[in-house]
Parts: C-alpha cells; sequence; structure tokens
C-alpha cells in the first residue's frame, strides 16, 4: 500500500472543475475503500493562473475536503510548468504521483492499472492513449508531424505518450535536479533511465469547456522539446551552409566559363531564384540557431519556472 497523489493542472476549467473534482474524489476513496492505497493520499490541483471562476471553485472544495490540496500560481505559467509544481510539491508526502488532466479525457480507470505496474517495481508508468480517435483531424495530423519530426531527429519519446504518468518518489527526486527552464517533461523523463512500464488508456472527448492548448501553445511545446532534446536542427544548418557553398564553388566555375566563352550571361530568372532561395535559406538558418540562443539566454537567467501565490492544505491557508 502506498501513498498515492493525483496531480491536476487546471487552467479556465469553470465549466468542468467541479464535476471532475468529485469523480477524482470518488475514484480516491474507492482505491482507499479497495485498499489499494493508503488513507493520506491527495489530490493536489494546480491553479495556473485561471481567469475564470476555477479558482473559487477548487478553493470551496478544498476548505471542505481534507483530501484536496490546492497550489495557486500568480498567473499563467503553463501546463508543464503546472505538473512540475505538482509533483515537487507531493513528493515530499507521496509515495508516487500520477499526474492527469483536469478535463478527465484519460480514463481515470487506468489508475488502477499505473498502480500494479508501480506494485511490480517501476518508477515511471508512462500512460499511452490507445488511439486519437477523439481528436480532429488537424490535432491528428500536426501530433503525427510531431512524433515523426522527433523520431526523425533521435530523441527518444513515446509516442502518444500524454502527461498521465506515474511517478515514484525516487523518480521524482532525481526530475527535482533536474533545473531546466526549457521543460518538455515527455522528452526528459524517459531521459532519466528508472524501470519503466506503459499502460494504455481510453481518451474520450472533452466533457465541457474548449481545449486550452491553443494552437501557439502546441507550437511552443514542439519547439520546445525538439530544442530540449536535440541539436539536430543546428546541424543540419551547418551542412545545408556547407552544401550551398560547395554549390556556390560549381556556380562560380561555371559563371566564368559562360563568361569566358559566351560573353555576357542573361540568366534574369535563375538570379532570381537564387537570391530567394538563399535569402530564404539564410534566414530559415538564422531562425533555428536563433532560437537555440534564446534557449540559453532563458537557461542562464535561472528564473524561477513558476511562482505560488497561496496553497489551500487541509482546510487552511498558507
Ligand atoms: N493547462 C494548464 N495550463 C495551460 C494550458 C493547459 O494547466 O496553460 C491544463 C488544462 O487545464 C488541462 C491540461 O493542462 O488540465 C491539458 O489541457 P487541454 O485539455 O486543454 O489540452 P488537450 O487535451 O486539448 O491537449
Ligand atoms: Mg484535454
Amino acid at each position: 500500500m502506498l501513498t498515492l497523489y493525483l496531480v491536476v493542472p487546471c487552467y479556465n476549467e469553470e465549466e468542468i472543475m467541479e464535476c471532475s473534482a468529485r469523480t477524482l474524489l470518488n475514484k480516491m476513496n474507492e482505491l482507499v475503500e479497495n485498499r489499494l492505497i493508503l488513507e493520506d493520499s491527495k489530490i493536489v490541483f494546480v491553479n495556473d493562473g485561471s481567469k475564470d471562476k476555477t479558482f473559487e471553485i477548487l478553493s470551496s472544495l478544498c476548505r471542505n475536503e481534507d483530501r484536496c490540496v490546492l497550489i495557486s500560481f500568480t498567473k499563467n505559467f503553463g501546463h508543464q510548468n503546472a505538473i512540475l509544481a505538482g509533483m515537487m510539491f507531493s513528493r515530499e508526502f507521496a509515495d508516487a504521483v500520477i499526474t492527469i488532466d483536469a478535463d478527465l479525457q484519460q480514463d481515470i480507470h487506468a489508475i488502477g492499472e499505473f498502480l500494479s505496474a508501480y506494485e511490480k517495481g517501476c518508477d515511471v508508468v508512462y500512460g499511452v492513449r490507445k488511439d486519437r480517435d477523439s481528436d480532429g483531424l488537424f490535432k491528428k495530423a500536426s501530433a503525427n508531424l510531431f512524433y515523426g519530426l522527433m523520431r526523425l531527429l533521435g530523441c527518444d519519446v513515446l509516442a502518444n505518450s500524454a502527461d498521465y504518468r506515474l511517478m515514484s518518489r525516487k523518480a521524482l527526486e532525481t526530475l527535482s535536479e533536474y533545473s531546466e527552464a526549457n521543460l518538455f517533461l515527455r522528452g526528459l523523463i524517459p531521459l532519466m533511465g528508472f524501470r519503466s512500464d506503459i499502460v494504455y488508456f481510453d481518451v474520450k472527448p472533452r466533457e465541457g469547456g474548449k481545449s486550452k492548448y491553443s494552437l501557439k501553445k502546441m507550437i511552443t511545446l514542439a519547439i520546445d522539446g525538439i530544442t530540449s532534446l536535440s541539436i539536430k536542427p543546428i546541424r543540419f544548418v551547418t551542412f545545408l551552409g556547407l552544401g550551398m557553398c560547395l554549390f556556390a564553388v560549381f556556380m562560380i566555375i561555371f559563371s566564368i566559363y559562360t563568361w569566358v566563352h559566351e560573353g555576357a550571361v542573361p540568366g534574369y530568372t535563375t538570379t532570381v531564384i537564387s537570391t530567394w532561395l538563399v535569402g530564404g535559406a539564410i534566414l530559415l538558418s538564422e531562425g533555428i540557431i536563433g532560437e537555440y540562443i534564446g534557449k540559453m539566454y532563458f537557461e542562464t537567467k535561472k528564473r524561477p519556472r513558476y511562482i505560488i501565490d497561496s496553497v489551500i492544505y487541509g482546510g487552511k491557508k498558507t
């Protein structure tokens, strides 16, 4: 038997918060009754700077429920940081932590399987979605593109894994030693190399509210994921530059040859095409390199990854 903490990141989830919280509470009580987890197990909600009624709903719930804790950020720090804050808080009290989205799209019945994998000695248990049927065409296509690109770049990311996962206290202690600002947990955790297992779970459509992952947030997560795990894009830029230099040598020889043998070269089209092509390639390359320099800039600042405004714990406010 273990003390289990559930970590739930919440951002503008007023439509579903009450219902989700109740469902999770019932699930936890059921697990306690079935003697799968200990009585002191808790649910940690992390309010990621919601601008709607999420905080009010959660704070009134937490004041009445001993099993709930509410960590509230000063502003929106993003899904990954919300999960991290919840896990870092829980590692002092819990034997294991499971992170799960507030919209409960992820099937909570998988929690039992997570626990049995933990009992068998796994320190990390990854939740992997069985399919993407509940996703729209765009989300499906972008997810496939992202995981394909990650594979191409040699990053060890489990395809279709979600941030629905169990981590033992040992794994959380190790995670706490990673101080990177550029956080992509799905890529980072497999790098730690702990004994792990996979649990497949069903995904339901959202019951209320809209997805909080805007296109901008999705692109940011994808770029963070790639740049935090691989420097292959920079290497690609180097090879691209090298290839272009070789091509330039060929062009110089070719131009001198035609100049000597045929006089002035008409070549307007080639000039225009190559100007745009080379210009585009240079800008793209600079952008890729700039992306890494920008990341280094933020890493060197060592700013806090999130700022906690308040914690409501077992009816008390600190
Ligand atoms: N979330 C968050 N901060 C954000 C965006 C999302 O804490 O800036 C939470 C959100 O409340 C939810 C989870 O992260 O619990 C996953 O978000 P969502 O369900 O909107 O993403 P999707 O399932 O559409 O990928
Ligand atoms: Mg969701």
